[in-house]
This record gives C-alpha cells, structure tokens and sequence, in this order.
C-alpha cells in the first residue's frame, strides 16, 4: 500500500479538509467565489479520502456535515474527543476549529487541491510550521539569546500599542518577529459611550472573542468566560465562578499578533512559561534550546523536556511516530491523562507534578 494511503494519513486530509472548509464557509460574505471555490475542493479531498460512496456527495452536503460531530467524517473509531468536535456553529467557525487546525493541517495541493493562498497560514500549516516560519529570520541570524528573548516577548506581549512596542521590546532584547494587525471586529465591543473596549485572556492576553452576551478566549483550557454586562456606559464584564473579569481597554489603535501566531506561538508559550517558572525555583532552566529543538532544559539534574499540550492523542502519537521524540514529553496538569497511553505507545512521558518532584530532589542533591 502507498504510505499517502494508509488510515491515519488520509484521516489528516480529511480533517485538515474540513477545517479549510469551515474557515471558507465563515468567510464567504468575505471572499465569496474563491471561498465557494475552496469549499468545493475540499470536498474532493474529503471524497478522494473516503472512496466512493461513504462521504458528502457535494458542497452544500459538506457544509451540513461540519455542523455536526466530526466523527461523521472521520475514517476510524475515535476516542480522544476529537470526535465529537464540531466544526460550524451555524455560519460561524467554532473555537475548537483552531485546535484542530494546530494539530492537523497539512498541504493539500499535491492531492489536485491548490495552494488556497488567500486562507490565512494557522488554516494551511501545522503550529510547528507556523511557528517556524514567523521565527524564520531569527533562527537563520544564528542567535539563540535574541531568538529566545523575541519568543518570550510575543508571547508576554501578544496585544499592544505600536508606538509603545519597539521600546518595549529594545528593552527585553527581543526583535519583531510575526505580524501585528488592528483587532478584528469579532475582538471589540461599542459601548454605550460610542467608544470601543476590548479585554485581554486572563491567561494569555490575548484579544478575548466577544459574542454578546458572553466573553471568552478561544482556547477552551484557559476558562476564560465572562458574561457582558451592558447597563453602564462603558461595558464590563461580570463575574465567573468567582474570577473578576479584566477591565475593559480602550480599543484605539490596539494591535496585536494574528491567529496563527496566537494559536502556535503564545497559547503554548503561555503554559511553556509558567512552567519554566515553576521549576525555575530548584534550578536554572534554558527555553527553547538549539533554536525549539525542544522546550526546556532544567540544569541541575539536566532533564530535558519536551512540553505536549495537544487536544489530539492519536495524532500527537503519529507525529512522534514518525518525527521521534526530541526529549522527555511533559505533560502539563490539564493534559495528564495522557500520560499512560503514550507510555503505552513508548515513550517516555512525566506529569508537571513528577517534573517539579524531579527538580526539588536534584537541587537537593546539588546542595
Ligand atoms: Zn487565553
């Protein structure tokens, strides 16, 4: 059998496919033809994917698809939660949408499908690509102290002024790296004064999505939900499980990174960080070694960790599979359950809580 057609190889087309064709579908009063056109190719890779008879027979057919669960498109069994993520939210392209894209997409021009230039990268590039393309000029200058501190800054300093920026980032020794644009409709909100507001994630800064009466940061894990509240004129967001929501920000002239520098540099960055942070207090730690060949480098004791936070099991297994693993996999607390089956599959994987355990005792010893 051809290694292209093996099940997992033409699983990632399709969900890759679909995720191209949900974002399409979300744009078309946007893009319109070239949109329409996507969506159309998509459905031959989705097609190709199946074999005849066992997939959406046409366009309009797919798009009802992506608003169901995606196990409905998928070629095998799926017990990971993939599953049951669902693409469309009406017209609109759902959070998760993201998520799957990090893990998933993958070029599908060599399948008669076109390069979809005008698709933004996160929808045609797994995060790892992303990401090295947005430090391509970085890696190729040969500095891994510059490369590391312009990592650490976007990913502290996701959203900001433009003028304010290039001082901000003299002073952390960090070049720009990735575009900035203005906020997207979808990132702001008019108040009762006319003027326009935004909030950033608690947790990663990041524009949160306002979608009346609620908001939220796209990436489910950090539990940033707030209900909007509207009575005053300047709007607020009202409390969640106890958690203040941040104070509302004037919108003007607020920039920040784009979607695909979001999803591959930051929400990983965020949990890469504090976790540094915390082992930190045993031993030196070293980010991003030999410009990301892996994540972090704890000196004392010399683990070398590599941090997994992927929504998708089965495929973080089949990436590993096929690219090795670069170092011990760390799997953050929210990710933990994973532990034992990639243990199972092979590899060697620790929790956050056995890291830090690992860390105390080296310092210890060091002692
Ligand atoms: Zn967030």
């Amino acid at each position: 059998m051809n290694e292209d057609d093996t099940v997992p190889v033409r699983e990632e087309r399709v969900i890759a496919a679909a995720v191209r064709a949900a974002y399409a579908w979300s744009t078309r009063d946007e893009h319109g033809g070239e949109a329409m056109t996507e969506i159309c190719r998509m459905t031959g890779v989705i097609m190709e994917a199946h074999g005849p008879g066992k997939s959406p027979t046409g366009p309009l057919d797919l798009v009802e698809a992506l608003g169901r669960p995606l196990r409905g498109l998928m070629l095998s069994s799926d017990d990971t939660g993939v599953g049951e993520i669902e693409l469309l939210d009406g017209d609109e392209l759902t959070d998760a949408a993201h998520d799957l894209a990090a893990e998933y997409a993958c070029p599908l021009d060599r399948t008669g499908a076109g390069t979809g230039d005008w698709l933004p990268s996160w929808t045609r590039m797994r995060s790892d690509r992303v990401s090295r393309e947005v430090f391509r000029a970085l890696i190729e200058d040969g500095s891994q102290k510059v490369y590391v501190n312009s990592r650490q800054f976007i990913i502290e300093n996701p959203t900001g002024l433009p003028e304010l920026l290039p001082d901000e980032r003299l002073q952390a020794g960090a070049r720009p790296a990735g575009r900035c644009g203005p906020l997207a409709a979808h990132q702001k909100h008019t108040g009762r004064d006319g003027r326009e507001y935004w909030w950033p994630c608690p947790v990663c800064k990041y524009p949160m999505v306002v979608d009346p009466p609620e908001v939220r940061c796209p990436y489910r894990l950090h539990r940033a939900r707030f209900g909007l509240d509207e009575t005053a004129r300047r709007p607020r967001l009202v409390l969640n499980a106890g958690h203040r929501g941040p104070a509302a920000r004037s919108a003007a002239g607020v920039e920040c990174v784009d979607a695909g520098v979001w999803r591959s540099v930051v929400v990983p960055g965020v949990t890469e960080l504090r976790l540094a942070k915390r082992l930190r207090r045993y031993s030196e730690v070293h980010l991003w070694p030999g410009f990301d060949t892996y994540d972090l480098h704890v000196v004392t004791g010399d683990y070398h960790y590599d941090v997994k936070e992927c929504a998708s099991l089965k495929q973080l297994i089949r990436r590993l599979r096929e690219d090795g693993a670069k170092a011990m996999l760390l799997l953050p607390d929210t990710h933990s359950h994973q532990i034992d089956p990639l243990r199972q599959a092979g590899f060697a994987a620790l929790s956050e809580k056995d890291a830090v355990k690992l860390a105390r005792r080296a310092a210890g010893e060091a002692r």
